[in-house]
């Protein structure tokens, strides 16, 4: 079956309302969940061979949070699935009103290469909890991954139902190419501006998860030490390819060197004398992704790290000390294991360096100040962030996730990835044994009844 034939077969299937069948779609879910659970092992492999991520990252950044959506959603479905009453307004007195939460019908979902899994599960959970039929397209790029994506969703779903599509540019644009009802997006900018293209030529609503240029303020009130070490997790895990990893560090002049000497320690730490042996230090998903970063090393000072090995892929963990603001690693979002380090003395200082770039996915800062936080948070646009840590507010699917400005539109975990894939239908239901008069026309003499219906509505 070729792309328009299956799109069209799930736009049939959708058609025939089985998706609409709360029990169908927890059926489904169930389903995955049995699925996901079996081949645990299997995704782990995948993601070691693709780039030599470890079984540790493998559980704690994609298979658990997998679970952790399914599970949460089973428990939650019946609830987000019903309408909401609300309020009635006075104007429609007698009244009730409800929002129904209706699926939008074939849907896309385009997942990147970084965390290959769980970027293409968990909005895959949302929308079949929605009710929708899913075209799955994950990333050429870590093939193994993608392969047992396709053998999971094959071994679950009717194709009419959820199907994973394989392949690479040409695939997603012929993908974009048809007539979907809804679009959800995870990769980067540029990428992000031609799927908002495509989707605009049917007026197709998306969601677009990207990325950016996100900065980490290190104040002089800060634990040292402490940010130190949660900084080398945050930067470094998965190899610094993180959307919302820190891309680059602000920190004050009067603790730069103790930071940078803590930095080194829990590099040491974590990594031990020569990160390329250690088993938790995963690679540079290929080789153009390499050269991209390697690029960025030339004639910068690596105070710490900044060895390399094109064989492997392999780039150690680096700090790079005051690199000049035209540089090729403060360009763009850095998307490795690089850490560009430039010191301040007063605020208006990094205002200009933040300034620079679009809106970040993320924003950090280490204070000991709640006043200092306080005023970054509300000074800076910036899609989420967490203060005194590291990229940790993408674990509570409570919050909302996603970016703002260039960095996104949109937002999903929990139940608003549910909500992201519902279209949210408001209706009102009039009672028959009252019908005020007041709206209807002649309207001599019925002005103040209706400015005093109107500030009660
Ligand atoms: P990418 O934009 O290159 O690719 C993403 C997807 O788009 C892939 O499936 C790819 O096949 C497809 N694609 C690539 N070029 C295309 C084109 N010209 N036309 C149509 N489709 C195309 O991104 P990536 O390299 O896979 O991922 C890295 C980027 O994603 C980074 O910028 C990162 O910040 C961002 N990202 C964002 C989030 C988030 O949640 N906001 C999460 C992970 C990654």
């Amino acid at each position: 079956m070729n792309i328009p034939q299956l799109v069209q077969s799930q736009k049939d299937f959708f058609a025939s309302q089985q998706t609409k069948d709360i029990s169908f779609r927890k059926n489904a879910l169930k389903r995955l969940q049995k699925e996901v659970i079996r081949r645990e092992n299997d995704i782990i492999k995948a993601l070691h061979n693709d780039f030599k991520k470890s079984e540790y990252e493998a559980v704690m950044t994609e298979t658990s949070i997998v679970l952790a959506e399914l599970k949460m959603t089973l428990k939650n479905i019946h609830s987000w699935s019903k309408p909401k009453r609300v309020l009635p307004s006075m104007l429609n007195f007698p009244s009730s009103a409800k929002i129904y939460s209706e699926p939008y019908g074939t849907t896309l979902i385009i997942a990147p290469w970084n965390y290959p899994y769980q970027l293409a599960l968990a909005p895959l959970i949302g929308a079949i909890a929605a009710g929708n039929t899913v075209i799955l397209k994950p990333s050429e790029l870590t093939p193994n991954t993608s392969k047992i994506t396709k053998e999971i969703v094959e071994a679950v779903f009717d194709k009419n139902h959820v199907s994973v599509v394989e392949g690479g540019v040409s695939t997603s644009q012929e993908l974009l190419a048809q007539r979907w009802d809804y679009i959800f997006f995870t990769g980067s900018v540029p990428v992000g501006k031609i799927v908002a293209k495509a989707a605009a030529e049917h007026l197709t609503p998306v969601t677009l998860e990207l990325g950016g240029k996100s900065p980490c303020i290190v104040d002089e009130t800060a634990n040292i030490k402490l940010a130190a070490k949660r900084l080398v997790w945050g930067k470094f895990i998965n190899g610094g390819q993180t959307c919302i990893a820190p891309d680059y560090l602000l920190i004050h002049k009067s603790v730069k060197e103790k930071f940078v000497s803590c930095f080194k320690d829990e590099i040491f730490r974590a990594y031990g004398e020569n990160p390329k042996e250690s088993e938790d230090y995963p690679r540079i998903v290929n080789t153009k992704n390499f050269d991209r970063l390697a690029l960025m090393l030339a004639n910068e000072n690596c105070v710490i790290g900044g060895e390399t090995d094109r064989n492997q892929n392999y780039i150690a963990p680096t700090l790079i000390d005051e690199p000049n603001l035209e540089s090729e690693v403060m360009k763009g979002e850095i998307f490795g294991p690089i850490f560009p380090l430039i010191s301040y003395e007063t605020e208006q200082d990094f205002d200009s360096v933040i300034d620079k770039y679009d809106k970040p996915l993320a924003l950090y800062v280490f204070t000991n100040k709640n006043s200092f936080a306080k005023k970054m948070i509300a000074k800076y646009s910036f899609g989420g962030g967490t203060i005194n840590d590291t990229t940790v507010h993408f674990a509570n699917h409570r919050l909302p996730f996603g970016g703002v400005g260039e960095s996104g539109i949109g937002g999903y975990h929990g139940k608003q990835t549910f909500d992201t894939f519902s279209h949210k239908k408001g209706v009102v239901t009039r009672g028959n044994w009252l019908d005020v008069p007041t709206r209807y026309a002649p309207y001599t003499g019925k002005l103040k009844q209706l400015k005093m219906l109107m500030k009660w509505s």
